[in-house]
C-alpha cells in the first residue's frame, strides 16, 4: 500500500505526499507524519557507490510515493547542482576522532540549504500535480538560517511569493545582512520586535486562521510553509544520514552493519528527527545524541520526561538553536504515544495552555535511542578553540555545541568506541565574530568583514561565495514590526498589489 500522511492531531485528516507538502501544516495546528516508515531495502555495497543525488532518489521515492520517477529526479537534479561548492554535496571531515558531516556547502552556507534547495521544486511540482491555481505564499519564521535559505530557494520562482519574519535582535549580523539584501521581486523580509518563538507562533496562527485563508483565496493566494514542519523539508534531510553511513562504510571507517552514533545540534528538532527516521528505515544508528545550547529544554525533557518552556529565553552564540518550543518534537511525541492523535493533542493543548506537559513512563521508555545534553556558552567557545589548536579545523558555534555534548556523552557513558558522526550545521563564516572571539580575544576590535578575511587565513579555507556576495550588497528590506502586527504586514504586502 502507498504511504500516506496523517495529521498528528486528527486521525481522519490524511494527505498524499504532494498534498502534505502543499499544505505545510495540517488542520488544528497538527503536523503531517508518514503512516509508516519505509524500509531502506538496498545493499550497502550498492548504496556506498551512489552519488548524493542517487542516494536522494533511493530515499525520497519511498516517502514521496505520489511523485513519478521523472518528477522526483527533476527536483533532485535541480536542487543538488552547482549551487553546492563540492560535488560530494555533504562531505565528511575526520577531526579529533569524530566525523564532521559538513552540511553547509550550499548557497547560504547552513544546513537549511540541504532541504530548502529542493523544497521549491517539490512544492511547484506538487502544485502542478494537484491543479492548484492560486499563487503559493511561503510564510516563514526564522531563527536566522531558514530565512535566508528559503529566500534563496524561492527567489523569483514563478507562482510563489515568500515572506520571512526574523527576530530583529536575535540573529547574527551576517545572518541579518544575508536576509535584508535578498533580491527577487517575490521576496519580503520583516524584522519583528520579539524572539523566534513569537515569530513562529505568529506564523502558526496565520496558518490556522480560517478568515485569513478565505481572504487570501479570494485574492488568489494560499499559504504554505518552508519551516521544518513541512514534510517537504524533513524527507530531504533523511538523505544525508543514509549518505553519511554509506560513505563511512565506503571509506572503511565502519564494517557492514556496524552501528554509528549521530550527534545533532538541535533547535526545532527537525534535523534529529530526520536522523531518527533514518534509523527507523534501517540505517545502523546507535544513539541519537541531541545537543542543546543554554536553552536546554530538550535536555531537561530527555532527563525528566517533562517538557517545560516556562523559563527565560536566552540569546546565545548559536542563535539558530535559541528555541523553547521545538515544533518537530510533536512528531516524536505522537509516535511514542502510539500514533495516537487524541493523546498527542492532549499534550499539545497542555503545552499551549500551561507551557508544559509530562509524558508517561511507558512513553519515556521509548526514548531509549536518544541521549540529550547541552553545552553552555563558555563550553562552546572552549570547544572551538581546543579543536582549532589541536587540529587546525575550525567549526561554527552550533557544531561546537554538538561537539561539546559528544564529549559529555563519552565522559558520562564511557562509549568511546562507537564511530560518531557530528552534524556540522553551519559554516564558521556565518558566525565569524563568535568563532574568532573563541579562538583569541584580540579579534574583538575588528569589523565583521575583517574577521571574515582573518578566519580565511587562519583556517586556510576560501571565503564562501555566500559571504563575498553580501559584503557590498545594498539593504533592500527594512520593514520592522511588532509581534501583533505580523498579519497586518502580510495583508499589506499581498494585497497592496505593488511589487517592489
Ligand atoms: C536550524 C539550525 C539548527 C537546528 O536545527 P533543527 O532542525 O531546528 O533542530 C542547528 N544549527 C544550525 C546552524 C541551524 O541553522
Amino acid at each position: 500500500m502507498d504511504l500516506v500522511y496523517v495529521s498528528t492531531r486528527n486521525a481522519d485528516e490524511k494527505a498524499t505526499a504532494s498534498q502534505a507538502i502543499l499544505k505545510g501544516l495540517a488542520g488544528e495546528g497538527g503536523l503531517f507524519v508518514p503512516t509508516s516508515i519505509p524500509t531502506l531495502d538496498i545493499d550497502m555495497d550498492e548504496l556506498s557507490k551512489m552519488s548524493y543525488q542517487e542516494t536522494a532518489y533511493e530515499v525520497m521515492k519511498l516517502f514521496l510515493t505520489d511523485f513519478t520517477e521523472e518528477e522526483l529526479k527533476y527536483c533532485i537534479n535541480n536542487a543538488y547542482d552547482g549551487k553546492f561548492d563540492t560535488e560530494q554535496i555533504a562531505p565528511l571531515v575526520k577531526a579529533d576522532g569524530a566525523y564532521y558531516l559538513e552540511l553547509f556547502h550550499g548557497a547560504t552556507i547552513a544546513f537549511k540549504d540541504m532541504a530548502l534547495s529542493i523544497l521549491p521544486y517539490l512544492l511547484t511540482t506538487s502544485a502542478k500535480k494537484n491543479h492548484v491555481k492560486n499563487e503559493i505564499v511561503i510564510l516563514t519564521a526564522t531563527s536566522g538560517d531558514t530565512g535566508k535559505a528559503a529566500l534563496s530557494g524561492f527567489a523569483d520562482v514563478p507562482g510563489t511569493k515568500i515572506i520571512v519574519f526574523y527576530p530583529k535582535n536575535g540573529v547574527s549580523p551576517i545572518q541579518e545582512k544575508q536576509m535584508v539584501t535578498q533580491k527577487g521581486a517575490n521576496t519580503f523580509v520583516v524584522g519583528i520586535n520579539g524572539n523566534f518563538d513569537q515569530a513562529q507562533t505568529g506564523v502558526k496562527q496565520m496558518f490556522s486562521d480560517a478568515s485569513l485563508a478565505k481572504a487570501m483565496d479570494e485574492a488568489g493566494y494560499q499559504f504554505s510553509s518552508a519551516n521544518s514542519i513541512n514534510i517537504g523539508r524533513l524527507v530531504p534531510q533523511i538523505v544525508y544520514y543514509v549518505y553519511a553511513y554509506a560513505k563511512m562504510y565506503e571509506n572503511g571507517e565502519i564494517g557492514k552493519g556496524e552501528k554509528m552514533n549521530v550527534v545533532v545540534p538541535t533547535g526545532n528538532f527537525g534535523n534529529i528527527l530526520a536522523a531518527y527516521y533514518a534509523k527507523k528505515m534501517g540505517v545502523p544508528i546507535a544513539k541519537l545524541i541531541c545537543a542543546s545550547n543554554e536553552n536546554k529544554v530538550l535536555f531537561d525533557f530527555f532527563r525528566t520526561g517533562v517538557y517545560d518552556k516556562n523559563r527565560e529565553f536566552i540569546l546565545t552564540s548559536s542563535p539558530s538553536m535559541d528555541i523553547l518550543i521545538s515544533s518537530n518534537l510533536e512528531r516524536l511525541i505522537y509516535r511514542i504515544a502510539g500514533d495516537d492523535a487524541d493523546k498527542n493533542t492532549e499534550f499539545m493543548d497542555k503545552l499551549l495552555r500551561e507551557g508544559r506537559y509530562e509524558v508517561t513512563q511507558e512513553m519515556r521508555e521509548q526514548l531509549a535511542d536518544f541521549y540529550g545534553n547541552f553545552t553552555d556558552e563558555n563550553g562552546t567557545a572552549e570547544v572551538i578553540k581546543a579543536l582549532y589548536e589541536s587540529t587546525g579545523y575550525v567549526i561554527d558555534t552550533h557544531t561546537a555545541v554538538a561537539a561539546g555534548v559528544y564529549q559529555k556523552y563519552k565522559d558520562e557513558t564511557g562509549d568511546t568506541d562507537t564511530k560518531t558522526v557530528i552534524a556540522s550545521t553551519a559554516s564558521p563564516f556565518k558566525f565569524t565574530r563568535s568563532v574568532m572571539n573563541a579562538i583569541d580575544d584580540s579579534y574583538e576590535r575588528m569589523s565583521d568583514f575583517e574577521l571574515v578575511d582573518e578566519l580565511s587565513k587562519l583556517a586556510n579555507v576560501e571565503i564562501p561565495q555566500a559571504i563575498e556576495e553580501i559584503r557590498s550588497a545594498p539593504v533592500i528590506h527594512d520593514t520592522v514590526c511588532e509581534v501583533e502586527e505580523m498579519e497586518k504586514v502580510v495583508r499589506q504586502f499581498l494585497m497592496s498589489g505593488k511589487e517592489r
